[in-house]
């Protein structure tokens, strides 16, 4: 007998192809009649395979379920707690995606510092021939970067950035002796020493809005704020608003507190860059994600260690 996996949301169609052959796989994400297909196959799921989300409720409706294989590393949409009461492994996509999101984080902080995306336009509308060379641009180099959040991801920032020339310190929870970087117990402290600051922390409730006005203020008017972590990070309002009064002065945002919503008033500033949620999103790491959902649920179900346990 297959072991039977269900999906509850939409998946990369990697991950559902690879499980074809070895599973019984139920698309809840395709299902017209969501609940009663969850009624009907309830009993017999063993594995869930999804995107980063799983609530209690749905946990609760699988009365035989033994793991909960999520795409991505953050799993602040995952209740772990939950999961860990009822015996229930859960397991996320660590390391596959550090230098990716990296890169993508480095990336937001040179388009926003050279204005890449500005200065695009600024050739597209034809002022370059109208106007000459627009003015110049702040490098990266010399400057110090605050990291909120110096794990697997943090760390190869901070890496590539000392190839930039740059000086790195970071903010968490606890000094971590084996990091050569400066370390600040106190964010805004951190911030009012730095340049610029790149979240890579998690989401989820510890997190929500650390990154208020007093730290945004902190920053100024030259300083640039990074989020590559989640929206629930900085508090939106509170940054929008440091933006428009320019107590903040720049920002490279790949995600947002209500995605895919974005607030409307960053479209119009030209001190912003924005992505939709692309830290990882390049072919080949997301499809190490991919094989890395699937590896994980085979060595369970192979009665084996699972590769990538999430902590709790
Ligand atoms: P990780 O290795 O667990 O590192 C997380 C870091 O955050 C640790 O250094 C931790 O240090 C710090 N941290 C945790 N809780 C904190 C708190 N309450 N206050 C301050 N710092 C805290 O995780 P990772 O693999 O680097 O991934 C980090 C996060 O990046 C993920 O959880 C995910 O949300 C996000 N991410 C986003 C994208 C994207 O597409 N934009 C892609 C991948 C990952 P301490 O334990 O010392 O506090």
């Amino acid at each position: 007998m297959k072991p039977e996996i269900l999906i509850p949301v939409p998946i990369m169609q990697r991950v559902a192809d690879a499980l074809e052959d070895s599973y019984t796989v139920h698309r809840l994400d395709k299902a017209d009649d969501r609940a009663g297909l969850l009624a009907s196959v309830a009993p017999g799921v063993r594995g869930v395979a999804t995107m980063g989300v799983a609530d209690a409720a749905l946990m609760d409706a699988l009365p035989g379920l033994e793991i909960i294989s999520s795409f991505g590393v953050g799993y602040d949409g995952v209740d772990v707690a939950h999961a860990a009461g009822k015996g229930i492994v859960v397991t996320n996509t660590p390391d596959v995606l550090n230098d990716e999101v990296a890169n993508t984080a480095i990336m937001l902080l040179l388009a926003v510092s050279r204005k890449l995306v500005l200065y695009d336009r600024y050739v597209r509308d034809g002022r370059w021939v109208a106007e000459g060379s627009p003015p110049l641009t702040q490098a990266i180099r010399n400057t110090r970067i605050g990291i909120l959040g110096l794990g697997r991801i943090g760390q190869d920032i901070a890496r590539k950035l000392e190839m930039f020339g740059c000086t790195v310190a970071y903010h968490g929870r606890r000094k971590q002796d084996d990091q050569p970087y400066e370390y600040f117990a106190d964010l805004v402290g951190m911030a009012r020493s730095c340049d610029t600051v790149i979240a890579i922390c998690p989401g989820g409730e510890a997190t929500r809005g650390i990154v208020n006005r007093s730290v945004l203020d902190a920053l100024g008017p030259n300083g640039t704020f990074i989020n590559i972590a989640r929206g629930s990070v900085h508090d939106e309002p509170a940054l929008v608003a440091a933006l428009q009064e320019g107590t903040l002065g720049f920002a490279g945002l790949d995600v947002f507190a209500d995605e895919p919503s974005v607030p409307e008033e960053l479209f119009a500033m030209d001190n912003v860059v924005l992505q939709p949620h692309q830290g990882s999103a390049t072919v080949q790491t997301r499809n190490d994600m991919a094989d890395l959902v699937v590896n994980n649920l085979d060595a369970h179900f192979a009665g084996k260690p699972v590769l990538t346990p999430v902590t709790e």
